[in-house]
């Protein structure tokens, strides 16, 4: 705790002093000595306050923007308040967030709007500034809750922000409080430089993303007039790093997989163990995953991906482009075939090409002494837009080939908690019929050319999400929504999402703010 607190005040200190040195070797050596780098930050404070305010000063009667260093600040302070509200969902606390929110949006102005939910604990968040109402609002979606934390993994406290080694880590660093600090971080600059607006701006702190009856579908039944929009930014696409640090590529997502999951049934003869049977329920099942097992869709590109995989094969080096050129352009199953399994060494990109299998749950049995009458097992599909329910039940039915064993939709067992399975239902079938969202929009080339402003020369694309994400409500009104996790990130702190020692790259923030404001004065400003 006391530790925590030491950094924190380093991390309070720090970015206006240190940012215009080398700000990871600073963070790395003052991380390692919090007693001298709190000395030190104390002890310049003063005329770092007084030259920082002169240096902000100039700029502004320049008419230029701040320096992207100060967003780092603001930005990577904010995430680290975030950590600190326990959003583990469930239960979430999210009203808790939006009381935070509260105080750092009110003072500039905003119209606050905290929605309620019949959990006390949950609460949607919404921070409006007005433009003149000659364009529709943008919106920009943030979802407040994260995943819970195996606590014994962790290297630091996942609550806690800890600053360390040039990255913020806690829960939901990148999944999506970090996210939510660069959005709310972009959308307040606009009102602390006054930028005159052609439309509202709306941000929006959801709850329930991770699981749960109040999240935004639940929100925009009765409150949509207050999250209408002309278009919307949700967490999505990656700013890919390569091994050395540059930036690969800006990927923004246009659509999202959808979640579906099937319950897996064997029955057989129910009695004492002393006695098996041929038609053992269990024996049955595990035939049935096994060759669940050995079997894998075939990839299924769509718009957004072709533009993907071909973005990747003029970013990347033979052999791996040809095996993208393939993928994308080759009649020859047998080239798909070898090309497919080369990128599927990626997890990600194996994903986001097919309907992936996944079993998250395994049922049977209750004594000792008893041979069960039933086992199952339920898989996790995530599925590629427009697919049928009723077509991958059909597909698993042929892989497994055994009249035994009952293929059906999953049920409530494969649900998140507190979700009532009707409207879950509901909810994944208008997903999977709502389309990708349309590139020819203000927001869209806004994203482009500012991605291209902040990233020079890196090639920008349209993405499909892996997973699923709470534009639903949106996305089945046809607003488009765009998804991107503003921060360059490297395949490893990418595999620490819902994963140990999740983290974020103070950097990548201050980079993510800037293309996020800049993005905002393209799209909303006069
Ligand atoms: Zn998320």
């Amino acid at each position: 705790m006391t530790k925590a607190r030491c950094y924190h005040a380093i991390s309070v200190d720090r970015p206006l002093w240190l940012a215009h040195n080398n700000p990871i070797e600073q963070q790395i050596n003052l991380s390692s000595r919090p007693d001298l780098a709190l000395r030190r930050a104390k002890q310049s404070r003063g005329s770092i306050l007084i030259t920082w305010s002169t240096l902000s000063l100039s700029f502004l009667l320049c008419g230029l923007a701040l320096p992207a260093d100060a967003q780092m600040n603001d930005t990577a302070q904010l995430l680290t308040e975030l950590i600190r509200v326990n959003t583990g969902n469930p239960p979430g606390n999210e009203a808790q967030m939006a009381a935070l929110l509260k105080t750092k949006f009110a003072p500039r102005g905003f119209e606050i709007d905290i929605i309620p939910t019949p959990d006390p604990a949950k609460a949607h968040f919404i921070a409006r500034i007005k433009g003149d109402g000659s364009k529709k609002p943008i919106l920009l979606a943030a979802h407040a809750d994260v995943v819970g934390v195996e606590r014994e993994k962790w290297s630091v406290d996942p609550w806690q922000g800890i600053v360390k080694d040039g990255y913020i880590y806690g829960r939901g660093a990148i999944d999506f409080k970090g996210g939510l600090a660069v959005f709310a971080e972009a959308v307040m600059m606009l009102a602390k430089n006054k930028i005159p607006l052609a439309r509202d701006v709306i941000f929006l702190s959801e709850a329930d993303e991770e699981g749960g009856a109040y999240n935004t579908t639940w929100l925009a039944k009765d409150h949509f007039d207050k999250m209408d929009c002309e278009f919307a930014l949700n967490e999505g696409g990656w700013i890919m790093k390569n091994p050395d640090g540059s930036v690969r590529y800006v990927s923004i997502s246009t659509a999202d997989k959808s979640n579906m999951s099937l319950l897996l049934t064997a029955r057989g003869t129910s009695t004492h163990s002393s006695m098996p049977r041929p038609d053992n329920a269990i024996f049955t099942l595990s035939k049935a995953m096994a060759r669940i097992a050995d079997y894998d869709t075939r990839p299924k590109l769509i718009d957004s991906t072709r533009e993907f995989f071909t973005t990747l094969e003029k970013t990347s080096s033979e052999p791996m482009s040809g095996y993208f050129h393939d993928l994308v352009n080759s009649t020859d199953p047998a080239k798909v075939a070898v090309a497919d399994r080369e990128i599927s060494k990626d997890p990600l990109l194996h994903a986001i090409m097919r309907n992936t299998i996944a079993p998250v749950f395994l049922n049977a049995g209750f004594r000792g002494n008893v041979i069960p009458g039933s086992a199952d097992a339920t898989i996790n599909f995530r599925a590629i837009p427009g697919t049928n329910i009723d077509e991958l039940i059909s597909e698993m039915k042929a892989v497994v080939n055994d009249p035994r064993v009952e293929i059906t939709n999953g049920g409530a067992r494969a649900l998140p908690p507190g979700t009532n399975p009707e409207t879950y239902a509901e909810n994944v079938r208008a997903a999977a019929l709502a389309g990708p969202s349309t590139k020819d929009t203000d927001l869209f080339r806004a994203l482009v050319s500012q991605s291209n402003v902040v990233f020079p020369n890196v090639p920008v694309t349209t993405y499909l999400f892996q997973a699923g994400t709470d534009a639903t409500a949106w996305r089945t009104r046809n607003i488009p929504v765009y998804g991107i996790y503003p921060y360059p990130i490297s395949n490893e702190d990418l595999s620490r999402m819902h994963g140990n020692d999740e983290r974020v790259s103070i950097t990548s923030l201050q980079q993510g703010t800037d293309l996020i404001y800049k993005t905002l004065r393209q799209v909303a400003a006069k």
